[in-house]
């Protein structure tokens, strides 16, 4: 990878903010954290939280609701997104690592490819560990992957030093027409390399989770312990809605105002009752122990894994942090850990 130092983020982008709409995620002074707009004179320092927000860059390309089509005096009209170009500034990489994921999943999807072909995204590797995150076990991060992003900054440990700006992409690199960088010494690949040892060791083992794994994908959990997980499961949509690779969506026919007829699709849930649920009213997953079992048998099964080239489950530790019944990933892995 090109690698150039770079004095300030903030000069980094306010140049990409010159030319596309960037996003950056920033307090929003009530103690919530949010997707802002960032203009190019915008002079606020660059401060990347040590915590990831509790959302992703998902709705994003795959929106919450939106408009695929209409049907009027017997023609079909598509509704594709109009998009602006667009930058995404300071992910981590276990949010590039769900970009890339759902980047497979909605290959052919003309509405969330809109969007993702107009995005700029511009990554930063962990130094620490966030609390709860285990990136380093599901190969995620924390240095982000070179394959998910456009560009890479990293933060050096030394509070005088430049910051290291990688280039990943041939997008990356045009988009930094312009700016005058001078070239990196080459001594960041061990940083790195450091870098990601000191997070996998702040992280730890994380033994329940692998243990899990294996227990899942042998097949060794019977469905009492599904249905004993199930149980407190309250069918909130709380973990799908946080969690960055989740892609499940319902469509929505409507009357549309000129009197013809339109479709939208919304985010759904699969630990929501109703979702399997056929028009003979058979559902394939009517206990809610089935339900969370076919939720994380699409975090970590191998099938997965196999397809996407890597779990579904980028380690990001969300579902933990909003689950009611105490069963985001860390709260189940410790189950199935233990059949
Ligand atoms: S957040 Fe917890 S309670 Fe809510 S749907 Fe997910 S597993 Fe069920
Ligand atoms: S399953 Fe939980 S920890 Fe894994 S990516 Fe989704 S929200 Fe993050």
């Amino acid at each position: 990878m090109q690698a150039y130092s770079l004095d300030r983020p903030e000069r980094l982008r306010a140049h990409l903010a010159l030319q596309r709409r960037l996003y950056e995620v920033r307090p929003d002074g009530q103690g919530g954290q949010h997707w802002q707009t960032v203009s190019s004179q915008d002079l606020h320092a660059f401060e990347p939280a040590a915590e990831p927000p509790p959302f992703s860059a998902k709705s994003f390309f795959f929106a919450e609701r939106e408009l695929l089509f209409r049907f009027e005096g017997g023609q079909f009209y598509s509704a594709l997104p109009q998009v602006v170009p667009q930058v995404l500034f300071g992910l981590h990489a276990c949010d590039l690592q769900a970009v890339a994921y759902q980047d497979q999943f909605f290959v052919n999807d003309p509405h969330y490819q809109a969007r993702r072909q107009a995005s700029l995204l511009v990554g930063i590797d962990c130094l620490h560990s966030c609390a709860g995150g285990f990136c380093s076990t599901v190969g995620s991060g924390p240095a982000v992957r070179q394959q998910t992003a456009d560009l890479i900054l990293l933060p050096r440990q030394s509070e005088d030093a430049d910051w290291l700006l990688l280039v990943a992409s041939e997008a990356g690199q045009a988009a930094l027409q312009g700016l005058q960088l001078p070239q990196a010494d080459d001594d960041w690949q061990a940083e790195r390399v450091a870098n990601e040892a000191r997070v996998a060791a702040q992280q730890g083992a994380q033994e329940e989770i692998v243990a899990g794994i294996v227990q899942l994908n042998l097949d060794a959990i019977d469905s009492s312990t599904w249905e004993e997980l199930g149980l407190r499961c309250l069918g909130c949509s709380g973990c799908t809605s946080v969690c960055p690779t989740c892609s499940c969506f319902a469509p929505l026919e409507q009357t549309s105002a000129q009197g013809g007829l339109q479709r939208e699709r919304v985010w759904d849930s699969c630990l929501y009752q109703g979702f399997q649920q056929e028009a003979s009213g058979h559902n394939p997953s009517a206990t809610a122990g089935q339900r969370v079992q076919r939720f994380w048998a699409h975090k970590f099964g191998d099938a997965f894994k196999e397809r996407f080239a890597a779990y579904g489950c980028v380690g990001c530790g969300r579902c933990d942090r909003v689950c009611p019944g105490a069963i985001g990933v860390h709260g189940v892995m410790h189950r199935l850990a233990r059949p």
